[in-house]
């Protein structure tokens, strides 16, 4: 709708209308159409007319009367919340969530399905086919979050799903007729926690550890994706050697998740998503000895993606996260004594809080209209 390759007058119509849009986004509900012409230069009929066309479009609605500044009120505008929504579709290796996230962020509906690998494949399509007949109409576009290396559009490998050079988003679009964006699940983490947590550190490394392990950097809060897309895919790098390594799911051994995994760590009865009473019954329950051993594998890498990265912060995301400052202080203590010409980063674990779909979402938004959420709207 505001977005895709256009000529002349027409682009920079669409950007107007994303700028505007933005703005009205950004303002949560205080922006008015003199408040978009000033912060633009644009006249006040062209600020009035981008408006008309937004909500026209069904992307923005009148609020109420602003505070008066003198002669007559201006009303208000605030993203409209009633009518688009986008699809997030969070894959794990054992199940799955569907969220409809309207354009002020809230989530809509929700719903999770449960499946076996073998089952996984038709679970998913109905659960597209349920969202399909009840949302269609309404829906602006989907992100797909999954564990794996993707382009956007082909899942080019995933070992926890079992997928190589899959065309996933091509599948999707024919059942959603929406635009679809394939979405590595740390990239979205990465996303989310630069929603929750904004900070100084504009080089920041975040690394999830869950059922995988895998790494993302973002720039100035923006994501940088590798050549084929295949940054951070660090989860079957050999760390430990000899006896100590032990065999890894891909049939190697001694990976980084060999050792560092969430199952690895707490065990096979760790799923994503689980329950936070009976995740923290797990933590209660882990031997401590695979936690150390994790820890320092783990620190291994840290230190390994420090020297090479510079990072202003390191920020360890996903179950490990809930594994408490006892597991990220072994892990500090691995990278304490910085190698020469180095300095340690700091490392903290994720903001909690923020929902598992937000980063999928605002990725979905940024596809879609070319604008994005800020953080006080999930603050
Ligand atoms: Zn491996």
């Amino acid at each position: 709708m505001l977005h895709g390759d256009v000529d002349g007058q027409t682009a920079m119509r669409r950007a107007n209308l994303r700028r505007a849009l933005q703005l009205i986004l950004d303002a949560e509900g205080e922006e008015t159409r003199a408040g978009i012409a000033r912060a633009t230069g644009l006249t006040a009929a062209t600020a009035s007319s981008l408006v008309a066309e937004l909500i026209e479009n069904r992307l923005v609605v009148d609020g109420a009367r602003a505070a008066s500044t003198g002669g007559k009120r201006a009303t208000t505008l605030d993203v409209d919340p009633a009518h688009h929504l986008l699809l997030v579709l969070v894959l794990r290796r054992a199940d799955a969530d569907a969220a409809l996230v309207a354009l002020d962020g809230t989530a809509a509906h929700r719903e999770g399905i449960a499946y076996t690998p073998a089952g996984r494949d038709a679970a998913i399509r109905d659960l597209v086919e349920r969202v399909s007949e009840r949302f269609g109409p309404r829906l602006l576009a989907a992100s797909v979050q999954l564990p794996g290396a993707t382009d956007g559009r082909i899942v080019l490998e995933s070992v926890l799903l079992g997928w190589k050079d899959h065309p996933l988003a091509e599948q999707l679009e024919a059942a959603l007729q929406v635009p679809v964006l394939l979405v590595n699940d740390v990239d979205a983490e990465a996303v989310a926690e630069q929603i929750a947590h904004r900070s100084d550190a504009i080089r920041r490394l975040f690394l999830h550890i869950g059922d995988g392990i895998g790494a993302a950097i973002t720039v100035d809060g923006e994501l940088t994706p590798g050549a084929p897309a295949r940054v951070g895919e660090i989860g079957h790098v050999q760390v430990v050697f000899g006896d100590e390594a032990v065999a890894c799911r891909c049939g190697q051994r001694g990976c980084l998740e060999s050792a560092a995994s969430a199952p690895a760590m707490l065990g096979e009865d760790f799923r994503e998503g689980m329950d936070p009473d009976a995740f923290a019954g797990l933590v209660a329950r882990a031997d401590p000895g695979r936690l150390a051993h994790g820890a320092v594998a783990l620190g291994r890498v840290v230190q390994l993606l420090g020297a090479m990265l510079d990072p202003d912060e390191i920020v360890i995301g996903g179950a490990a996260a809930g594994l408490g400052e006892d597991f990220l202080e072994r892990v500090r203590a691995e990278t304490r004594h910085a190698p020469r010409g180095t300095v340690a980063a700091s490392l903290r674990a994720a903001t909690p809080g923020i929902g598992a779909h937000v980063g999928a979402a605002q990725l979905a938004l940024i596809s879609a209209l070319g604008v994005r959420w800020n953080a006080e709207r999930f603050a």
